[in-house]
């Protein structure tokens, strides 16, 4: 498999789901168990020699491939999601998105000190949502902080937000109209 080839099996979706939206459904090349192999296999590649000991997945695309790249890393996973869905204690961060604010939360027991964390999600964009995802974890004093996406939209200069990650990488670069 080669990244063009993964790419020709992410399905362009426009005005999803608003009006002037280009949607990258990754659903479908994760119907195909090559690609799906491939970002598992593009990921273990990366992190296999960073000490990494928790992999966070962002709700809800961000669970996808993490919990496959955890147990190959022989690492633990860890949800990050929106409120109101973690049952115990949490810990939480606000930030703002086009039209209003938004919340994520994690366990407050889910990582700590001893921690190097790889936070993934499946699409960088504006960068907004990671760069909460990165603070939140920060807040709690982890070694290190990775941070993945499967796919980034390049024209959006979303990576300017992510400078707190100790490194960015991301498997495929799709120009944002494309
Ligand atoms: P952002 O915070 O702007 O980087 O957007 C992050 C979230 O929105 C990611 O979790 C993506 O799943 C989703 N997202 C934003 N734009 C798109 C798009 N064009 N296609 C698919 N997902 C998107």
């Amino acid at each position: 498999m080669t990244a063009q080839e993964v790419i020709r099996n992410i399905r362009n979706v426009p005005d999803f789901p608003v009006k002037g939206i280009q949607f990258k459904d990754i659903t479908t090349a994760l119907q195909n168990p090559d690609c799906l192999k491939w970002f598992r296999d593009q990921m273990v590649d990366l992190y296999s020699s960073k000490g990494v000991t928790k992999v966070l997945g962002i709700e809800s695309r961000g669970f996808i491939i993490a919990p496959a790249v955890a147990m190959e890393l022989n690492a633990g996973f860890v949800p990050i999601r929106k409120p109101g869905k973690l049952p115990a204690e949490t810990v939480e961060i606000s930030y703002d998105k086009e039209y209003g604010k938004d919340t994520i939360q994690i366990h407050r027991d889910a990582i700590g000190p001893e921690d190097t964390v790889l936070i993934h999600d499946d699409l960088l964009a504006t960068g907004g949502t990671m760069a909460a995802a990165i603070a939140l974890v920060r807040k709690m004093g982890v070694k290190k902080v990775y941070v993945n996406f499967l796919i980034e939209l390049e024209g959006l200069n979303g990576r300017a937000v992510l400078n707190e990650a100790d490194e960015v990488t991301t498997l495929l670069g799709i120009e944002v109209n494309e």
